[in-house]
């Protein structure tokens, strides 16, 4: 089969063999790009229409007890400065996110100890008590099955951990000895029985990578079905171990996102601001291969440039939530709609 047509039947059968994606990943042309795109947009809008979904991004914390070697704000990097939202803080970025028109909020975070399943439990009744029509997501890495299970008790909707890779001994080449890629797996999969939307996800392009994995991610996805995947081009940070690696493509980036939008057409799927950050357009672009979800931040501004997982990182501009009106326009001159519902999967199971 040619490109074409391994792109037409990932559209119809949602799967491929891993000899047929092997040859999709290394051999597409140009145009094959453009046309995978195509069919992965048209794809996305049988499900969604035109609407691109926001979500307002509250970084909580950028204090992490793990090292991942990719990672900015890892527990060895001395020269990042930290900090914690309060409680306090946090709410009053639902209150501004809220006015705004947000409706999901994405607290995000590093491992950090301080949110016990309490605090957090007390801070997500909270925002849904005053934001009934909102979801919260929460990004907050590894925890217990019953961390899982209390903090959706409160209110959580969704969940997102990315695996970063789904072949053991990658992880092993991204992550100290301590972390466990099979505690990682089984993170995603008590997310899942705990009755969340589950997003997972992974870099394209971090060092040690080749196309076998990323052949691997693809079958994985079809496997796991997340309702949500967060993937970006990896982008070194001057002060871990890969700060001298060089960055993910753009070009392969948006390739995986197409094909991911023709496994899972009902997939929540991020331009991320890693795209963002790499490329000038690379939300536009990203959303032009499938993607249907964008997070602008709503931390407060002065704590933005300190959450930097990797350098040179997009944070005015589109990425802020305080230019919501301009993404929509850029949105509306792109031909779409920057929806102001919450935006859940519309999967029929
Ligand atoms: S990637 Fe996540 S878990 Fe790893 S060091 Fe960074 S914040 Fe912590």
């Amino acid at each position: 089969m040619n490109n074409t047509k391994l792109i037409d039947f990932l559209g119809q059968k949602h799967t491929l063999s891993q000899e047929q994606y092997r040859e999709l990943l290394t051999t597409a042309t140009a145009e094959d790009d453009t046309y995978l795109h195509k069919a992965a947009r048209a794809a996305c809008e049988k499900v969604y229409g035109k609407r691109i979904f926001y979500r307002g991004l509250i970084e909580i914390s950028n204090i992490c007890k793990n090292d991942c070697y990719y990672c900015g704000i890892r527990r060895s990097n001395t020269a990042c400065e930290r900090y914690r939202l309060s409680q306090q803080q946090i709410l009053s970025c639902c209150e501004e996110g809220y006015k705004l028109g947000f409706r999901t909020f994405v607290l995000q975070g590093g491992e950090d100890g301080f949110f016990t399943d309490n605090l957090l439990c007390e801070i997500i009744s909270k925002i849904k008590r005053s934001y009934s029509d909102c979801a919260v997501t929460l990004s907050l890495g590894e925890r217990s099955k019953e961390s899982y299970r209390q903090l959706k008790e409160a209110g959580a909707d969704r969940y997102l951990l990315r695996h970063e890779t789904i072949d053991p001994t990658h992880y092993g080449q991204l992550h100290p000895r301590q972390m466990k890629h099979e505690n990682r797996l089984a993170c995603l999969q008590a997310l899942r029985e705990c009755g969340y939307q589950v997003g997972c996800g992974f870099m394209v392009g971090s060092p040690g990578q080749d196309v076998g994995m990323l052949v691997k991610e693809l079958m994985f996805i079809e496997k796991f079905r997340p309702e949500m995947c967060g993937i970006g081009p990896f982008i070194p940070h001057k002060d871990t171990p890969f700060g001298q690696q060089k960055a993910g493509s753009v070009t392969l980036t948006l390739r995986l996102l197409s094909c991911i939008r023709l496994i899972c057409p009902d997939i929540l799927l991020p331009a991320t601001t890693a795209l963002a950050s790499l490329s000038e357009d690379g939300r536009i672009k990203g959303i032009e291969a499938g993607a249907n979800v964008v997070m602008p931040n709503l931390s407060p501004s002065d704590v933005r440039e300190k959450y930097t997982l990797y350098n040179n990182k997009a944070y005015a501009g589109h990425e802020s939530a305080q230019q919501v009106q301009q993404l929509q326009q850029l949105m509306q001159s792109a031909g779409f709609l920057l929806s102001c519902e919450r935006g859940d999967i519309e999967r029929k199971m």
